[in-house]
């Protein structure tokens, strides 16, 4: 990157909002080898555009950056370019509490969300397992999730409506504040998820939801993961749940020798959260005791005691991975065949002397597999990754690759669906960034356009 065009940055923000030293670059990087030329703070959405112009005009990367949670999920290592860091987006820019929506500034937190929208008994139901300091533009742009997805849905059930820099530097506006408001292609949807590889998300219109009068946790604690995958079934058809989560006895194990134990007892484990109007929560909670009280050890938590539950399983993958790395498997599948994979993949682990680990958003038919510290190859990896993947076909599910940098591997999962997949992603991706400049180390586009081979 030309010298001279820190100082360009520099003249459409201010000094003060454009670095180049070593801290904010080293800050700002997925991989500490390789870092960005600058590093820039702008405060809203036209500083944004100013930022995205100027590079579009030189040719120059740019790479949206939230709270950094998770960055190295989706990006892979940059060769310099610019880190355009959007936590000081800040504002709400309205409030509106009767007719239960927001419209913010994607920078805030979602803790500072929580604080302000709990103010009007409100909440935008999202728990990435990141937790709360991930930035609401970093969950819209890779589409974060967590256990309540099952009661909740996920974060494209609460958008109404965006507001997007193009990587032209354009400013556009999607949606509203009303429930219809699409008048042509579903646009709000179609950049949502786009992991900041189409537009940066500058500000977000919110639909909110009342906050329940009371959430309790129930651990259930089984002897067998076949028991504990019975009951799963059973919680999600009879009750509800607004989040029905397994952990398998290697992560529970896992968990404890890093000082995040999950409370409750018994070898493997449900944790399993209702929620609603307290006389409602409390028939759930009989309702679950006087089933499953000879089968299962059961414990009910709520307030501070639950929400270490919760804390717990966000460190799942931390667990495992420790400073060495971690690898993510994850495989989806139709719910009602989510029992007999997991058993089934816990047997292939324990065949293959495995030191890996079984968590599932149980309720959603989502399945995450924790491998700790894999070799860096892929090509290593690849008996042990199809064995997985061979059982989960089996079952009707589809297997996804994580955190794997290696692009021929992702873009074989993707030539899996169809042979017209790559060129459509190309071809949206050339169409709205036509001289390739946003986040062009997203993973979500990197295999699309990197050469074959
Ligand atoms: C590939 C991938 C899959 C994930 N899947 C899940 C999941 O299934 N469940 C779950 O709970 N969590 C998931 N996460 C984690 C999720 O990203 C984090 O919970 C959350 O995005 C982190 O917020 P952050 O502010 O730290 O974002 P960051 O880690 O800073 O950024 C995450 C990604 O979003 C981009 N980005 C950030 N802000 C913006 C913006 N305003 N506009 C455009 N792009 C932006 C970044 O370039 C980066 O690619 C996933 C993350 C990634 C990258």
């Amino acid at each position: 990157m030309k010298s001279t065009f820190v100082k360009e940055l520099q003249d459409v923000l201010g000094s003060g909002q454009v670095r180049d030293d070593e801290e904010a670059r080293r800050a700002a990087t997925v991989d500490p080898n390789s870092l960005p030329d600058a590093v820039v703070f702008p405060q809203d959405g036209e500083q944004v555009a100013r930022v995205v112009l100027l590079a579009a005009k030189e040719g120059i990367p740019v790479i949206p950056w939230g709270a950094g949670r998770h960055a190295f999920r989706g990006l892979l290592p940059l060769r310099g370019g610019i880190v355009i860091n959007l936590t000081g987006l800040q504002r709400v820019l309205e409030f509106d509490q009767d007719n239960q929506t927001a419209y913010v500034e994607t920078g805030l937190s979602l803790a500072q969300l929580k604080e302000i929208f709990g103010g009007g008994r409100l909440f935008l139901p999202l728990d990435p397992v990141e937790g709360e300091d991930c930035t609401l533009g970093g969950c819209i742009a890779s589409h974060a999730s967590g256990p309540r997805k099952l009661g909740y849905g996920t974060i494209k059930d609460y958008l109404l409506g965006l507001e997007v820099v193009l990587p032209t530097g354009e400013i556009v506006r999607t949606g509203g504040k009303t429930v219809k408001n699409v008048q042509d292609y579903d646009n709000t949807r179609f950049l949502a998820g786009s992991w900041g590889a189409l537009g940066i998300i500058t500000k977000a219109m919110l639909k909110l939801k009342p906050l329940p009068e009371k959430e309790v946790t129930v651990v259930l604690g089984f002897s067998t993961l076949g028991e504990a995958c019975e009951a799963a079934y059973t919680l999600r058809k009879e009750w509800g749940p607004v989040a029905l989560e397994l952990l398998d006895s290697r992560t529970l194990e896992a968990l404890k020798n890093i000082g995040s134990p999950v409370a409750g007892e018994g070898k493997e484990r449900l944790v399993v959260a209702f929620a609603g109007f307290t006389e409602a929560v409390d028939w759930q909670v009989e309702q679950v005791a006087a089933r499953f009280g000879r089968k299962a050890r059961i414990n009910v938590y709520a307030n501070s005691e639950a929400q270490a539950i919760w804390e717990a399983r966000r460190k799942a993958f931390a667990a495992f991975s420790g400073d060495k790395g971690g690898l993510l498997g994850q495989v989806s599948l139709p719910f009602t065949s989510t029992g007999k994979f997991i058993t089934a993949v816990d047997e292939f682990i324990s065949s293959k002397e495995a030191k890996a680990g079984i968590v599932a958003h149980f309720g959603n038919g989502h399945v995450h597999i924790f491998i700790k510290h894999p070799p860096l190859a892929y090509s290593e990896l690849r008996d042990f990754l199809t064995g997985i993947e061979e059982l989960a076909v089996k079952e009707g599910g589809l297997f996804l690759l994580d955190n794997v940098w290696d692009l021929k591997a992702i873009r074989e999962k993707v030539e899996n669906r169809g042979p017209a997949l790559l060129p459509l992603l190309k071809r949206i991706k050339e169409a709205l960034d036509p001289k390739g400049i946003l986040a062009p180390n997203s993973k979500a586009i990197a295999y699309a356009l990197s050469p074959q081979g």
